[in-house]
């Protein structure tokens, strides 16, 4: 389950960050989830659930944010949101369009203490 992998990469990542700038607890953090990214949000939340207690973070409170990916027609080069791979260009409803964004996991907003 890749989910168990990146909940075992964003603590690392705090753990690092706690270290840099010297805090010892972690009371909320944000994670955004790229749409395009493949994550399962249920999966990455128990994978969360599993591994952060006994850590910095076992009292945090996680908030799962999905971004949206850009796609750019290879048609017409028109930019709109994209839910997914599959999605025609609104504007000339052809396939094909370059996605932005929208496929990495990556650490928002941070409160520590
Ligand atoms: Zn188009």
């Amino acid at each position: 389950m890749h989910e168990l992998s990146l909940a075992q990469g964003v603590l690392e990542e705090l753990e690092a960050a706690a270290r840099r700038h010297a805090f010892t607890r972690v009371c909320s953090l944000e994670l955004e989830v790229g749409v395009l990214a493949g994550v399962d949000l249920e999966a990455l939340r128990f994978a969360l659930d599993a591994i952060l207690p006994g850590t910095l973070a076992a009292a945090a409170e996680v908030r799962l944010i999905e971004r949206l990916a850009e796609g750019t027609c290879t048609s017409c080069g028109h930019t709109a949101p994209l839910h997914d791979r599959l999605q025609p260009c609104p504007a000339c409803n052809a396939l094909g369009r370059r996605a932005h964004g929208g496929m990495a996991l990556t650490l928002g907003k941070l409160e520590v203490e």
